[in-house]
């Protein structure tokens, strides 16, 4: 029997590993994923100050066109001024003359204002653009570490499971069915080892006489209060 607590003991603590081996393998692909957000938020935020760098030469190029537009009005006007036969129209020809050249100043104003905005956002997207490849690279360093780190875990994970397999080959299907049910019970914990009158799964107070039992290891005991099988720390290896 103490090979049989043994074996479960051993069981026990191979399977506490591969649970978490288990958990490492399934968070890996979640932190590259995660780490994958960082070069994604930066990419955003490069495209949206591209796009407000285009819009500002979008509107520049609209304000030259009407530049144009009031310039050419301007050169009707100056020359309609030549045929005019009362001082009335000459007046009017001022005027509109006049309004063209306000137009344009006001204009060329804007432009200006834009071309400083497109001038500061191209140094903003240049900083970016040097930010986003370092992230990148970054990235492509961190997700083959992660991925070597993966395919490592795989492998012990593996060679654990093959261990399981040979050892519970050499414990009876119903102990081994008992052993399960605690376990999923008890948050993956099924055999606890003692030291001393406490259990160390649920720290309840062992009566002497049944620790005395336990330390003999002639048969299965378990916990009153949680119900894991117990061993005797020096019954074990
Ligand atoms: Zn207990």
């Amino acid at each position: 029997m103490r090979e049989v607590l043994n074996g479960l003991w051993k069981l026990q603590e191979l399977d506490i590993g591969i649970s978490e081996l288990e958990f490492k393998k399934g968070s890996i692909p979640k932190q590259i994923q995660e780490s994958n957000k960082e070069v994604q938020a930066k990419k955003n935020e490069l495209q949206e100050k591209q796009k407000v760098f285009e819009e500002h030469n979008d509107q520049r190029k609209k304000l030259e066109q009407e530049i144009k537009e009031a310039k050419d009005a301007a050169t009707r006007y100056r020359s309609q001024l030549l045929q005019v036969k009362t001082n009335k129209e000459y007046q009017s020809l001022l005027h509109e003359i006049n309004t063209q050249e306000t137009k344009i100043s006001a204009y060329e104003e804007e432009i200006l204002e834009h071309l400083a905005q497109s001038e500061e956002l191209s140094k903003k997207v240049e900083k970016l653009d040097k930010e986003l490849e370092k992230n990148r690279e970054k990235f492509v360093k961190y997700e083959e570490k992660m991925q070597q780190e993966l395919h490592q875990v795989e492998k012990v994970l593996l060679s654990k499971k093959e261990k399981r397999e040979r050892l519970t080959s050499g414990i009876s299907k119903a102990i081994l069915s008992r052993y399960e049910q605690i376990r999923r019970g008890r948050g993956g914990v099924g055999v606890v080892k003692i030291f001393g009158p406490t259990c160390d799964g649920c720290n309840a107070v062992l009566p002497p006489q049944f620790v005395a039992e336990v330390k003999k290891g002639n048969r299965i005991l378990t916990c009153e209060q949680c119900g894991r099988i117990l061993v005797w720390k020096e019954n074990v290896d």
